[in-house]
């Protein structure tokens, strides 16, 4: 059913419209709140993208630190190696270190750092360390400066020597001289950027000729790892588009079974009851169709149900209606005259009268039973024995008239039931009602009664012709008759309420259901037909 004809859509649309007037969907706050796929897929890609950004976020992170981890290492390495280098003593570089102290000497009284910044004619005292410092540092990007064991500048590879500040309070210069870890990472009062630092002490036997220190601002570390964040971002934006197609599939295979849902209950409240879904997934919304359509289901069969009863019970009605009208307008006419046609007219029409009037209270019976569903109403506890007894010593003339056994077998510790009396009278009457009617002369007619544990189970048996096979699951139903003809006859005095109309059944199966039991109809071996009814029994003390 998925697509609706032409004609059908349009009468979905205007029925949504008419939906529309009186039922109205709460206001959403924003606008995608108003498709379900789109709240998905909103939801989705937001979920997603954090949960992306965060994994980024966290991998940047490490890749990051580790990159400035190498760096810093690489910078420890490096000045282990200058340092190195200028140990060896054939390069004589500790002449160097004893110019520069000579110098220093010479330069003590113009001990004022701010004027020796001021004369910027200072030639550099260490040539030769200044010359390494340069080589040390090549095109790498590090600053590399020598420093003697005082921590003062003896020569930078960017800086003039005399500018840069003491560092003997540096904490990779005091680690360098105490042999422990010789780096950190601070802000470079010369440049005022992030910096990484590295220190190594240069030794000529257990002297301390003085110290390399090569440095690196952090910015530079970083660029080297930018490309790499960069496709680290491209991938993540790749992953999220993926998933926002993946989601935007997902949500549409959700919510095409619920269009059709939506189109199919429309079309039904349209008055459609042929819709149904299929059933495409083995989830909640395969579930979900199975529902709706046995729901559908259930709604077509009640339907066809309520309209074949009201059809059924306007034929029953008519029928004594037409006999009353008929022989009402006789007595009107010459045929009123005749003494003998009046008073038999006039009793035929009691009895249709009465007909009428039992057939409506039956009619009503059912419709209060099928208002109180399975909830009927419960009586004070008491043995259905004396009822029972009641029941087929009232009838026992009419059986013996008819030339038929009644026998009952009904044992004095039957169990209490909670069935109002006058229910259980209308049950037992109906079926003894039927056995009676349906058994020939000579026949007979058995009631019996057994306890059995939580219930009481009731048996009426005759040996009258019996229920076809194919009519066992309907006689219940309302209005069924095995031999349509015989509710045409006229109501005999001493038949159950509703007689012939094929509504004793019906009305037997409504009170004992409603009282939480159930009934069957059964043809015995030999032949006849058998009713058994078995009804809950009471805890409670009568
Ligand atoms: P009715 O008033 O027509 O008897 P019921 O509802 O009592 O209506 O019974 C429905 C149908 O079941 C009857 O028309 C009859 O054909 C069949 N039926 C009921 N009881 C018996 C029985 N004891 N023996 C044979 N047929 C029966």
């Amino acid at each position: 059913m998925a697509e609706l004809p032409g004609g059908e859509s349009q009468k979905v649309a205007n029925f949504s419209e008419k939906l529309a007037t009186f039922s109205t969907l709460p206001q959403a706050r924003w606008p995608w709140q108003r498709s379900l796929r789109r709240r998905i897929l909103f939801t989705y890609g937001v979920i997603f993208a954090a949960v992306i950004l965060l994994l980024m976020a966290a991998v940047g992170r490490v890749v990051y630190q580790a990159a400035v981890d190498a760096a810093h290492h690489a910078l420890e390495v490096e000045a282990f190696l200058a340092a190195n280098a200028l140990e060896d003593p054939d390069s004589a570089y500790a002449a160097e270190f004893d110019i520069f102290k000579e110098w220093e000497k010479e330069h003590s009284d113009d001990d004022k750092l701010d004027k020796k910044r001021e004369d910027s004619s200072h030639q550099q005292p260490a040539e030769r360390l200044q010359q390494m410092a340069r080589l040390f540092a090549g095109d790498s990007g590090a600053r590399v400066a020598i420093l003697d064991p005082e921590g003062v500048v003896v020569a930078d590879s960017v800086y003039p020597f005399d500018q840069a500040p003491d560092q003997h309070d540096e904490p990779e210069i005091k680690a360098a001289l105490k042999g422990v870890e010789p780096r950190s990472r601070r802000v470079d009062p010369l440049t005022g950027k992030d910096t990484l630092f590295a220190a190594a002490p240069i030794h000529v036997g257990d002297r301390v000729l003085g110290i390399v220190q090569i440095s690196r601002p952090v910015e530079q570390v970083a660029g080297t790892i930018r490309p790499l964040l960069a496709s680290l971002a491209g991938v993540g934006l790749i992953a999220l588009g993926l998933a926002v197609l993946a989601g935007s599939a997902l949500s549409r295979r959700l919510t095409r079974p619920l269009n059709r849902l939506e189109q199919a209950a429309l079309a039904m409240a349209g008055g459609d009851l042929e819709q149904r879904v299929p059933v495409e997934t083995p989830d909640e919304l395969g579930e979900l169709a199975i529902a709706f359509n046995q729901m559908a289901r259930e709604v077509q069969t009640t339907l066809a149900q309520q309209r074949a009863f009201v059809a059924n019970a306007s034929h029953e009605l008519r029928t004594p209606v037409a006999n009353i009208k008929l022989r009402s307008e006789a007595l009107l006419g010459p045929a009123g005259d005749d003494a003998r046609v009046h008073d038999r007219y006039l009793a035929e029409i009691d009895r249709e009268a009465d007909r009428l009037g039992r057939l409506a209270a039956v009619l009503l019976d059912l419709s209060r039973l099928d208002e109180r569903g399975a909830a009927g109403a419960a009586a004070p506890p008491a043995s259905p024995l004396p009822l029972l007894r009641q029941v087929v010593e009232a009838l026992a003339p009419r059986a013996q008239q008819a030339g038929q056994t009644l026998t009952a077998d009904l044992p004095d510790d039957l169990p209490p039931l909670s069935m109002p009396v006058a229910d259980l009278e209308t049950v037992v009457v109906n079926l003894l009602d039927n056995a009676l009617k349906y058994t020939p002369a000579g026949g007979a007619v058995k009631v019996e009664a057994h306890g059995e544990p939580g219930m009481v189970r009731l048996r009426v048996e005759d040996s009258g012709p019996g229920i076809p096979a194919e009519d066992l699951e309907q006689i219940f139903d309302r209005f069924y008759r095995v031999d349509k003809m015989r509710g045409r006859q006229a109501y005999q005095p001493g038949e159950h309420a509703g007689s012939g109309a094929g509504l004793g059944l019906a009305i037997v199966r409504a009170l004992v259901e409603a009282h939480g039991g159930s009934i069957q109809a059964a043809n015995a071996p030999g032949q006849g037909a058998v009713f058994t009814v078995l009804l809950p029994a009471t805890d409670e003390k009568p």
